[in-house]
């Protein structure tokens, strides 16, 4: 087996990713259900009980909506920075009363890299309305992978945590023109475009034909809105960006999926 990453849902209502070397295999957040965490494992070929481990990248209940259960079932560490785990707990403990409960509880630094199995994990800050939400990379086997979902702009110290990546997974939200025409009100189309919002196709081009590296053989296009963005307008906004660069013909265009897993990448 080599590196792979598997996309197994992206979108608000739940994200949840794999990344695993040889030995290791790692879920990035657990937006949806232990149930359908499995299902879609087992879609892709991947046994949920081989997980070493979980990292979260923010408590919004999209990226944690099934951690408690998940951790449970499968009595593996789950790392989160502290304060991620104390704005989780309080929400959870004003909505149902209880208190989480998790059974290997591991908290990281923004900045420090830590180390699951063979795999080198680096957390990163990025600009989003949470208490303390981050985006990753992650090494192993000589290869790099990125993730940074749920960002309102692309700050440079994210651009150079992206950089020399194989494989990047990247938020590509909302079509800024079907944001404001669409049905959200005011206020929330005022979140979602600000600089602790999401990020729109329009943000991920401009980063994909300026400070983007064109590194990686693979760019997915993750964390769509389903109601202010369609597949192919993103595709086609990223892959005008990428053909403005000759160089990076040869980088392809992926999308991730609200309703399954996208097909593995493997390297
Ligand atoms: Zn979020
Ligand atoms: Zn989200």
């Amino acid at each position: 087996m080599a590196v792979s990453v598997s996309v197994l849902a992206s979108g608000s209502r739940g994200n949840s990713t794999v990344v695993q070397s040889s030995s290791t295999r790692i879920l990035v957040d657990a937006g949806i259900s232990c149930r359908e965490t499995f299902k879609r494992m087992k879609a892709t070929g991947d046994d949920p009980h081989s997980l070493s481990a979980i990292v979260i990248t923010h408590e919004h209940s999209d990226h944690i909506h099934g951690l408690a259960v998940l951790s449970r079932k499968l009595n593996i560490p789950v790392y989160m920075t502290a304060a991620t785990h104390h704005a989780w707990a309080r929400a959870l403990r004003d909505a149902t009363g209880e208190l989480p409960e998790i059974p290997k509880l591991e908290f990281f630094s923004s900045g420090r890299r830590f180390h699951v199995g063979d795999i080198d994990v680096t957390p990163f800050t990025i600009p989003h309305d949470a208490a303390d939400p981050v985006g990753f990379t992650f090494r192993t086997e000589g290869v790099r992978i990125g993730v940074a979902t749920d960002l309102g702009y692309m700050p440079a110290s994210v651009c150079d945590h992206l950089r020399g990546c194989d494989v990047l997974v990247l938020e590509s939200n909302h079509d800024l023109e079907m944001l404001r025409v669409g049905p959200y009100p005011w206020s929330v189309k005022q979140r979602v475009m600000s600089r602790v919002g999401h990020l729109s196709n329009t943000a991920l081009a401009e980063f994909l034909a300026g400070d983007y590296d064109g590194n990686a053989a693979y760019v997915v296009l993750a964390h769509l809105s389903e109601q202010n963005n369609h597949p192919e307008v993103a595709r086609r906004e990223a892959e005008n960006a990428l053909s403005s660069r000759r160089s990076l013909l040869y980088n392809q265009v992926m999308l991730a999926r609200q309703e399954q897993a996208m097909h593995p990448i493997r390297l």
